[in-house]
């Protein structure tokens, strides 16, 4: 850009005011195409570069003996500094930007969805990112006058107030009937073999499985004995209860059963109590230590 009284001036606007549009000097028409030969050798200017336009502007400045028409000045002048006005002609945001902003929570909305794995609201919410863009942009468009006459009546209306409600509340509601809809039908208790038998090998050592039916899953458990001891403010021992050790074991089962009676049976168990049964477990306490052996629980239907 050529420099005139220290502002940027445009090429056409300095040959307008008698300035060459390369350097900026003033030059006069008689010299023009001279002074334009100075610069540049028209021979070997590209037709279509900058360069020959300032040279045709010099050549058609000295052919026209100075009055050369606006109309060969291709820009027209344009403010060498941004005013005020161009600051309101060009807001940072358009009002069509203003409008795509409604987009951006369900644009969250989608990245939200899709790090949570819920890929149908994430392509939900990403359509209606694309539609609000869309109708934003394409404001004449056959698409969009349909859809604004269809919102302006009161089912349209209606539609669309259901939708969003039911867009907003979909995940609390999904989040309840969830569980619900994803558990499977509850199986229907009913008269199955339903049998574990171990090798218990003494002392505290958890058994080995030898045979089991109907068993998810097992546990026991070794309680050691424990003595308490009542005692005065003086220290003296006044009541005394001891508890012997004790296993406890633990059934869940695979499917539901049912049964009169749950019964263990070991040549080694004189004393064991069923504590507590129901169609998918059991709890079983032994009141004395297992000494090495077999053992077997089994239902009785
Ligand atoms: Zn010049």
């Amino acid at each position: 850009m050529p420099l005139y009284n220290g502002k940027d001036i445009s090429p056409d606007e300095a040959i307008l005011l008698g300035l060459c549009p390369e350097c900026a000097s003033t030059v006069i028409p008689k010299t023009a195409l001279k002074h334009a030969r100075g610069h540049w050798n028209p021979e070997r200017l590209d037709p279509s570069s900058e360069a020959r336009r300032r040279y045709d502007l010099l050549a058609e400045f000295g052919r026209t003996k100075g009055g050369i028409s606006k109309s060969v000045v291709q820009h027209p002048p344009v403010a060498a500094s941004p005013s005020a006005t161009d600051a309101q002609r060009h807001p940072i945001l358009s009002r069509d930007n203003y409008y795509d902003l409604a987009a951006l929570p369900f644009a969250f909305e989608a990245a939200a969805a899709f790090m949570h794995g819920d890929l149908a609201r994430a392509i939900l919410s990403s359509l209606i990112v694309i539609g609000i863009i869309y109708i934003v942009h394409n404001p004449e468009n056959q698409f969009t006058t349909g859809f604004k006459k269809l919102m302006r009546s009161p089912l349209g209306a209606f539609g669309l107030l259901v939708f969003l409600l039911g867009y907003i509340a979909a995940p609390s509601i999904l989040a309840k009937a969830g569980p619900i809809l994803s558990s499977p039908i509850a199986e229907i208790a009913q008269p199955i073999p339903t049998q574990i038998r171990w090798q218990f090998v003494g002392g505290r050592q958890t058994p080995t499985v030898l045979y089991e039916s109907n068993i998810a899953a097992w546990y026991t458990l070794w309680s050691p004995s424990v003595e308490m001891q009542g005692l005065d403010v003086k220290g003296n021992i006044v009541t005394r209860t001891s508890a012997g050790s004790y296993w406890t074991i633990f059934l869940t089962f695979k499917h539901p059963v049912t049964y009169q009676q749950l019964t263990l049976v070991s040549p080694n168990v004189s004393s064991y109590e069923v504590k507590q049964t129901n169609t998918g477990s059991a709890v079983i306490v032994v009141n004395q230590d297992i000494p090495a052996g077999v053992v077997e629980i089994s239902t009785v239907p």
